[in-house]
């Protein structure tokens, strides 16, 4: 099938409350992504409240939040919960950052009581002591290059027996434990790294893109871009949090 036949529902799921670090570049980063090889992509943002059809989206994006802001949207996601466990079992990609991570699993523990997640993944969190918040990097199957970004977070996460995201190389990752950082379910990444994750790490929205086109086209070779400028940000963080 032609690169120019082929088109992308990319679904942002309450950016009026899950907005935390600019997690909306991301969504830049995949339009133009797309953008850039021809790929038709549009995004609908979908408000608390709102229907969500997900028989017609491609790749889902949750951000971040406050505790007081996911306790707000926790109502909204048990009223799509079965829809969207359908989608993520039926391959659906879907990208959700720090408080969006922590509402993918079973529940969130805080002080002020328990949020109820989406249960999606069987992963679990409960606030720790203190915040872990810096630099992090990160070795991840999903690519060659190291996956840097920043995180900020009082919640743990504890993944049980699913695949992490990524080996913590620099940071603090899911527990400030493990080594581990994010959660890996189907196509659906979970991870504590915030606001620009994709336009940092070209080849994760490159993954996500891919499997998005796989699912709904049954192929998809993607031709490569011209990333240098992000590989040369890239190996500056690298080099300066991890080579010695
Ligand atoms: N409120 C959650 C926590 O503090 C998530 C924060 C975030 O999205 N940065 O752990």
């Amino acid at each position: 099938m032609d690169k120019k036949d082929m088109k992308l529902t990319i679904g942002h799921l309450y950016p009026d409350l899950l907005n935390l670090y600019g997690d909306r570049g991301n969504i830049a980063c995949m339009m133009k992504r797309c953008a850039w090889r021809g790929i038709e992509a549009r995004t609908v943002e979908f408000n608390t409240g709102d229907e969500i059809d997900f028989q017609d989206l491609d790749i889902v994006l949750l951000g971040g939040g406050s505790d007081r802001e996911q306790r707000i949207v926790c109502k909204n996601l048990l009223a799509i919960q079965e829809k969207f466990k359908e989608y993520v079992e039926d391959n659906g990609v879907v990208i959700a950052v720090c408080g969006g991570y922590q509402l993918l699993g079973k529940y969130y523990k805080t002080e002020e009581g328990t949020i109820e997640g989406l249960d999606l993944v069987d992963i679990y969190t409960e606030q720790g002591e203190g915040r872990l918040i810096d630099n992090i990097v990160l070795e991840s199957s999903v690519c060659d290059m190291p996956v840097v970004g920043f995180e900020n977070h009082g919640g743990r996460t504890f993944i049980n027996d699913n695949t992490p995201f990524g080996r913590v190389l620099y940071g603090a990752g899911n527990d400030g434990e493990s080594g581990y950082e994010g959660v890996i379910y189907k196509n659906v990444i979970g991870t504590y790294l915030h606001g620009p994750l994709l336009p940092k790490n070209p080849e994760i929205c490159d993954w996500l893109i891919q499997r998005a086109l796989e699912r709904r086209y049954g192929c998809a070779e993607l031709e490569s871009l011209d990333d240098s400028r992000e590989k040369a940000a890239n190996e500056y963080i690298y080099n300066r949090f991890v080579k010695q």
